[in-house]
């Protein structure tokens, strides 16, 4: 299926190498050729939040733990999933694209879980996630998950949209026993420890370039969010867009 800024992004491939937690790391990226608006870096940002996944499994392994995220279990699918700006105007584009009745099947549960929200008192403080205080979006997060909402594209507990998923998704593994996962608490629940945070600086970067500056949404509103907010970012060379993503990945001049 190619969309709208898929069409649009003439990508090539672009070498890097970085040493990464005391691992060097060779990237051949794919980037923007020309001029691009942040939406055309998603393939990118999801290669580069992929590399760094496999990095932070490969160290979760040498530890001596186990990945237990397997396909068909889908309990973390039911979390609040913040995604950027640009990430929800591609799903919105994605579903656009989708065949009928298909489409018509994920906007209906789309609609369920704003009903859900709205019946649980929880869709008015979603819909303004920037007014959210960082020390109140954990019991936030629990509150959501308490409503057992399955994500629109959760298919017999797999990812119907595995390769278009967000990074949040991308960046979420367990080495805890997958039952845990069904009743989540910070003591039983242990996460893969990321070597860094690509999905949040993708979100700080697109913040930073958009003049809505929403700094986060939840992907459960991503296409009512996407309608009436398109890709305001400027076109700028993939290169600068390079640099400036991996200045915020690092937290270091790139
Ligand atoms: S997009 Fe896919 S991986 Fe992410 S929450 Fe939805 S079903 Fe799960």
């Amino acid at each position: 299926m190619t969309t709208d800024s898929e069409k649009s992004a003439g990508l090539v491939n672009a070498t890097a190498e970085l040493t990464i937690a005391g691992r060097k790391l060779r990237l051949e990226m794919p980037v923007p050729a020309g001029r691009a608006r942040l939406i055309e870096l998603l393939p990118f940002f999801r290669y580069l939040t992929d590399s760094f996944v496999d990095l932070a499994v490969e160290n979760a392994q040498a530890a001596g733990a186990t990945v237990s995220c397997r396909k068909g279990c889908g309990a973390c699918c039911r979390q609040l999933v913040p995604i950027a700006g640009i990430e929800a105007q591609r799903l919105r584009e994605l579903v656009e694209a989708m065949p009928e009745p298909r489409k018509s099947v994920i906007l209906a549960r789309f609609e369920r879980a704003r009903q859900i929200l709205r019946e649980a008192g929880l869709l008015e403080k979603l819909l303004e996630p920037n007014r959210i205080k960082e020390d109140a979006i954990v019991a936030l997060g629990l509150d959501y998950f308490r409503e057992g909402i399955a994500c629109p594209f959760l298919e017999d507990e797999s990812c119907s949209i595995y390769a278009e998923r967000p990074l949040a998704c991308r960046e979420y593994l367990v080495v805890s026993p997958a039952e845990h996962c069904a009743n989540p608490s910070a003591e039983s629940v242990r996460c893969v420890k990321p070597v860094v945070h690509t999905a949040k600086a993708v979100r700080g970067l697109n913040a930073a370039w958009s003049g809505h500056a929403t700094r986060w949404l939840p992907l459960i509103l991503a296409l009512t969010w996407a309608e009436t907010h398109c890709d305001d970012t400027p076109e700028r060379l993939g290169t600068e867009w390079v640099k400036d993503a991996f200045t915020r990945i690092t937290g270091r001049e790139a």
